[in-house]
């Protein structure tokens, strides 16, 4: 059998893979088992912000599992109370549970939501506003929190707490988010569901109704967090700040982590045993993540990440076809006058480079952090000469 007849033979066929199968990570790049190298521009899904095999990660995690592979939640450990501290200190506020993705972020933030509900009204509120076109995750509750009727459908019933308002309806917000409501979760841009920025009119209103009716807003920033729009967090370019925030995908350099943060008085309402998880901020885990922030830190790449993505959304506007280009920072949708960017995105590879799609029109670029300006000119390259090929 070949590669790709193991993979059938072996995995659930839940992932529609492209057919190529890398074995090595350097930098920006990726390399086949053929000996192809690809510019990756997508980095795992807006995952390897430091690029691959970064040594210091690397290091960082070769030394951790060295020394104390994994103890449980059970016990403390000093590199999960280090990275705990490290994201409280990029708000200034908040208490982190770790968790092992951006699904497991999400429903423990969500979890936390229904306990604060019934700290402050007394019974639990079970309404959840969220987004059409939003994605949260892939659990049932986050799949439901999800805006995609496509991705319910084969699981219906789901659990049926949520209602979707259309992003960025500002009296949508004001109306459905009343006094049956005990959160509101949104993504300040929305990743998956095409690139699509909030608009400050509507993050205002979501905010404003949230305070009067006594409801948490959670901000997934699962794909936006982390540096990739040029700040820290996403939401510090918009006019409001969360009562709660989920990290995962860019957080741990390519290892698996989650972390749902709260305000600290809202952090209370979980008690001993509400909630736990037996991986999540494991000592190799937490070591990778503060290799990580501590690169993104020292080099400047929150930075980078806004003049590259400057750079990239200048040169992706330019190329015939493109209606108009979304995001900010490092994560660019290219919008496509036709449906075609799974198409395109095929053409690219051929061209050596890695991008991904957001919806049926949209081309996403997450590129690592760390890419510098010859890195997006041949992105930019590869994608109008994948352009003329599919959209003539
Ligand atoms: C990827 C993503 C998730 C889900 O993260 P997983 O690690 O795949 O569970 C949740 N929310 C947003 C905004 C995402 O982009």
């Amino acid at each position: 059998m070949n590669t790709q007849e193991r993979d059938h033979a072996s995995q659930m066929s839940v992932y529609q893979r492209a057919p190529i199968t890398f074995v090595r990570g350097e930098g920006c790049d990726l390399i086949a088992d053929t000996g192809e190298r690809y510019l990756d521009l997508l980095a795992g899904i807006a995952v390897t912000a430091v690029g691959h095999c970064h040594p210091e990660v690397v290091q960082a995690i070769a030394t951790q599992a060295a020394t104390l592979d994994h103890v449980s939640n059970l016990y403390r450990t000093l590199p999960q109370i280090e990275l705990a501290e490290r994201l409280r200190a990029t708000t200034g506020w908040g208490k982190v549970f770790f968790a092992n993705s951006g699904a497991e972020a999400n429903e423990c933030a969500l979890k936390l939501a229904r306990r604060i509900s019934v700290a402050r009204h007394g019974l639990p509120r079970t309404k959840v506003v969220a987004a059409l076109g939003g994605f949260h995750g892939r659990t049932f509750a986050t799949l439901a929190a999800t805006g995609q009727a496509g991705k319910h459908d084969p699981f219906l019933p789901l659990p049926d707490w949520f209602s979707h308002i259309p992003y960025n309806d500002v009296d949508a917000a004001s109306a459905s988010i009343d006094e049956l409501t005990g959160a509101v979760i949104l993504e300040i841009i929305q990743g998956e569901g095409g690139v699509i920025p909030a608009t400050p009119d509507f993050l205002r209103a979501v905010r404003q109704r949230c305070d009067e009716v006594g409801a948490v807003l959670i901000l997934d920033e699962v794909q936006t967090g982390i540096g990739r729009t040029g700040t820290f967090w996403a939401y510090e370019q918009t006019p409001i700040e969360p009562d709660l925030i989920t990290a995962a995908k860019a957080l741990g350099g390519g290892l698996p982590i989650g972390a749902c943060m709260a305000r600290d008085e809202l952090a209370e309402a979980f008690q001993p045993g509400d909630h736990a998880t037996t991986f999540g901020g494991g000592p190799v885990v937490c070591a990778a993540a503060l290799a990580t922030l501590s690169i993104i830190e020292r080099e400047g790449l929150t930075a980078n990440a806004e003049s590259r993505g400057a750079q990239l959304a200048e040169g992706l506007s330019m190329v015939p076809g493109v209606l108009e280009v979304r995001g900010r920072g490092a994560l660019l949708g290219a919008v496509l006058s036709a449906d075609r960017a799974s198409a395109v995105v095929d053409a690219m590879r051929t061209h050596g480079v890695i991008a991904g799609t957001a919806g049926p029109d949209v081309v996403r670029f997450a590129p690592p952090l760390v890419i510098d300006a010859l890195g997006v000119q041949r992105g930019i390259e590869a994608f109008a000469a994948a352009a003329s090929e599919v959209l003539v």
